[in-house]
């Protein structure tokens, strides 16, 4: 059913619109039209006004049978740098930027899923339950759209994410928690020269709380990272200062518990012995989540798999995405591969048979709910 030309246009349409986080305005505009267009009854949270963005989260609804599950349908309009007046090329089933940006398939892929989905529901008049579709702001550096989005019109209990990399058929039904640990170590400035004895080094203090921790991948499901250090002020001069920024993700409660806190601990004690002083912040930026493989969303998502004869294989990521917080939000949400890969870079391609294949999936999904 799924109109594949029409699909490619759209999705062609989508990219070529300037939507940078904090920045989705004009894409905003044209996805309410859009949505309205397919008949639903459109609105605009205010999501973006306390992060500094110009556009809030659309959200459109659908009245449907109330014998159908409600369902929620999701994709983010933000998309990261370099990615303004993007030029994508078709070539055969791929389609990727000219090269010197990235493509925003990621998550204009997932966009353009949810649009060709409406269309065959209308065109068709398919029977479906109520159809929710947010699109959030500001998916990119910290799922803020989704945090700040509007409950009051969404009814749904169940979701689907549409913003994984990867084959059609992909389902992550298991997604990490993050921790962002901040450090700003404070030590004491001197003539690196004249007298160093009176300083205390913040830099030397950071590098030897470094070397304690564990960092990379702890197992399986934990993983350590230190992402940036800023500090000192010229060559002659100890530091008195330096803040560091990391990260810890685990699928895992305790594990993230148990991981932070040994960071957070290498740096308390480090300074004490170093005589510095150290100012730490732990904020976590998402919970995780796991969809159990019996849960009926992972049913309904199998049956229709099986239906268009497209195996599901679910997988956990190392990733968040506006799925955590929908879950957190008591949506339980998972999150499906929309065909693309290499997303944030120059080489960001989408496989076209492949999106086909995942708005099937969609439509699959919204008949057998
Ligand atoms: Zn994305």
């Amino acid at each position: 059913m799924v109109n594949q030309d029409r699909l490619v246009q759209s999705f062609l349409e989508l990219v070529q619109i300037n939507s940078l986080t904090k920045k989705e305005r004009a894409m905003a505009d044209y996805l309410k039209e859009r949505l309205a267009a397919l008949g639903l009854s459109v609105s605009e949270d205010q999501a973006g006004e306390s992060i500094g963005g110009n556009a809030g989260n659309v959200i459109g609804v659908l009245e449907g049978q109330q014998d159908k599950q409600a369902f929620l349908f999701s994709a983010h309009m933000d998309r990261v740098a370099p990615g303004e007046n993007i030029k994508p090329v078709v070539e055969g089933d791929i389609i990727k930027s000219s090269g010197d940006t990235i493509l925003a398939s990621d998550d204009c892929a997932g966009i353009a899923a949810i649009l060709e989905m409406l269309q065959i529901i209308k065109d068709n008049n398919l029977s479906h339950g109520r159809i929710e579709v947010v699109f959030t702001i500001a998916e990119e550096g910290g799922l803020n759209g989704a945090k700040g989005l509007d409950l009051e019109n969404l009814q749904a209990k169940l979701g689907i994410v549409l913003d994984s990399t990867g084959a059609a058929g992909i389902v992550i039904n298991q997604a990490p928690a993050q921790d962002e640990i901040i450090a700003k170590i404070h030590g004491r400035a001197a003539h690196a020269g004249v007298e160093p004895e009176k300083g205390i080094n913040a830099i030397v203090t950071a590098a030897k709380a470094i070397s304690k921790m564990k960092i990379g991948r702890l197992d399986a499901e934990t993983t350590a990272n230190i992402g940036t250090i800023t500090g000192g002020k010229a060559t002659n001069i100890v530091p008195d200062y330096v803040e560091i920024h990391g990260e810890v993700r685990s699928l895992v409660e305790e594990k993230l518990v148990k991981a932070t806190e040994a960071i957070v601990n290498a740096f308390i004690e480090t300074a004490g012995t170093e005589n510095a002083r150290v100012e730490m912040e732990v904020n976590r930026l998402y919970s995780a989540y796991h969809i159990k493989k019996d849960h009926i969303l992972l049913q309904l998502v199998k049956k229709a798999g099986a239906a268009i004869n497209l195996p599901i294989q679910l997988q956990p990521t190392g990733g968040g995405s506006d799925a955590n917080i929908f879950n957190a939000k008591g949506i339980a949400t998972v999150n499906l591969a929309v065909g693309n890969e290499e997303v944030h870079t120059v080489n960001e391609y989408i496989k076209i048979s492949e999106l086909v294949k995942t708005t099937a999936l969609a439509v699959k999904i919204v008949e057998l709910a």
